[in-house]
């Protein structure tokens, strides 16, 4: 028996994230419209977000962390905008 079954591995390598594609990342909406908590972006795989977030491509993802209209603050779990190159 080995410790590491073929489908185990199989698993492993088809589960990391495919962050080029659309939907790649999550936006948080606000819980409720006067929540002193701004929302939030995710990356797709981040175990931070809440049920209720959308996916979204990584051009929305830029535009809802660099757009004061839309204000939304990066997780710091999952560092999304450290994923778009937005910090230097
Ligand atoms: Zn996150």
């Amino acid at each position: 028996m080995p410790a590491v079954s073929a489908s185990e591995r199989r698993r492993e390598r088809t589960g990391r994230p495919q962050r080029a594609q659309p939907g790649a990342y999550r936006l948080e909406p606000k819980t409720r419209p006067d929540h002193p908590r701004p929302p939030c972006v995710h990356v797709g795989d981040c175990t931070m977000t809440q049920r209720s977030a959308s996916g979204i491509s990584a051009a929305e993802a830029r535009l809802a962390l660099t757009q004061p209209a839309v204000g939304a603050e990066a997780c710091e779990f999952c560092r999304p905008d450290t994923e778009l190159g937005l910090t230097e």
